[in-house]
């Protein structure tokens, strides 16, 4: 008797949550994911990136048990802010200045910008030294930038400005023995942190691949950060590919982020790479570099 209880009380829940319920199917959730694509997209997330997202908010939900009567948008808008978080929130982001005070007197922190000319990469460098310098922990520059006529001077005008020291090197010479040096220059005066400016040509050839390993080779950097331009969309997640390929890309800062309302390329971007975004620029000034923060991002982007 118990057991045919129990069996007429399983088939009443059964039948409760067969009225109650109802699983997702695919046809429930296009709709609404048709229309979250065409958000995505507007707001400058690139094409293959808003596909990912949506075809897994689409693989995640389809199945999913949802009340009678709940919204299915609701439900594929919060599965979908999730989803946008994890990507843009992938685990806990370095406190660079921290990280440099705990190497006053050892070895220095060292930074390798990387990232295409006219991205914003000298005026980041110079926020970076200027954050650095505000939190107690006065970096070296390393001018390795060889390259590009001008490169040289532009950070040594910041440099004088912020009263940190530069570590310069002649043009055409080799970058990563301007980068040393600066790293040497760094453990004997006592300097906590060295940023290493790199050669941006805008073709990503051999040569600068080349350059760029060598750096690496001989300052072995705690960190490889990229920047990227905000404004230049698939340009910037076609960047973080090559540079992520050609040397490993630690995390990102996107740069000019106060001229793009819509944000969409931070998801683009990490969503190609899959790293961290450290912090934004927004704007010309020292000040204008702030920590990322993916829920105001998400926020943006979701209304
Ligand atoms: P680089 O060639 O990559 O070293 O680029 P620069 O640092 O010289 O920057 C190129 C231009 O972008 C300059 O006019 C900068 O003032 C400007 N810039 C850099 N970062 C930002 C930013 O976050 N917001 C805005 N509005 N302008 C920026």
């Amino acid at each position: 008797r118990e057991a045919l209880n129990r069996a007429s009380e399983h088939i009443a829940r059964g039948i409760v949550d067969t009225l109650a319920y109802k699983e997702l199917k695919p046809e429930d959730l296009e709709p609404v994911l048709d229309d979250i694509l065409i958000d995505l997209v507007e707001s400058d997330v690139a094409l293959e990136a808003a596909e990912s997202i949506v075809a897994g908010v689409k693989e995640g939900l389809t199945g999913y048990r949802v009340r009678r009567g709940e919204p299915v948008e609701k439900v594929v808008r919060d599965a979908l802010r999730k989803a946008l978080l994890t990507l843009l929130d992938p685990g806990p982001r370095p406190d660079l200045a921290a990280e440099a005070r705990r190497r006053c007197g050892g070895r220095p922190l060292v930074i390798l910008f990387l990232g295409v000319n006219g991205t914003g990469k000298t005026t980041t460098i110079a926020k970076v030294a200027y954050m650095l310098r505000k939190a107690g922990v006065t970096p070296v520059i390393a001018a390795a930038d060889t390259f590009r006529a001008g490169a040289q001077e532009q950070l040594a005008v910041h440099a004088e400005k912020l009263g940190v020291p530069i570590v310069r090197g002649r043009y055409g010479g080799d970058p990563a023995s301007v980068a040393y040096d600066a790293v040497k220059h760094a453990e004997s005066r006592g300097f906590c942190a060295v940023l290493v400016d790199t050669a941006g040509r805008m073709h990503v050839d051999s040569n600068l691949v080349e350059e760029l390993r060598k750096i690496v080779r001989v300052v072995k950097p705690d960190y490889k950060i990229l920047v990227v331009d905000s404004l230049t969309g698939n340009d910037a997640v076609e960047q973080a590919r090559l540079f992520d390929e050609a040397v490993g890309v630690d995390g990102v800062i996107v740069t000019k982020v106060d001229a793009d309302p819509k944000g969409g390329t931070l998801v683009s971007v990490a969503h190609a790479i899959r790293k961290p975004i450290l912090y934004i620029g927004t704007g010309q000034r020292y000040e204008d570099l702030r920590p990322f923060d993916p829920q105001k991002i998400v926020d943006q982007l979701l209304g």
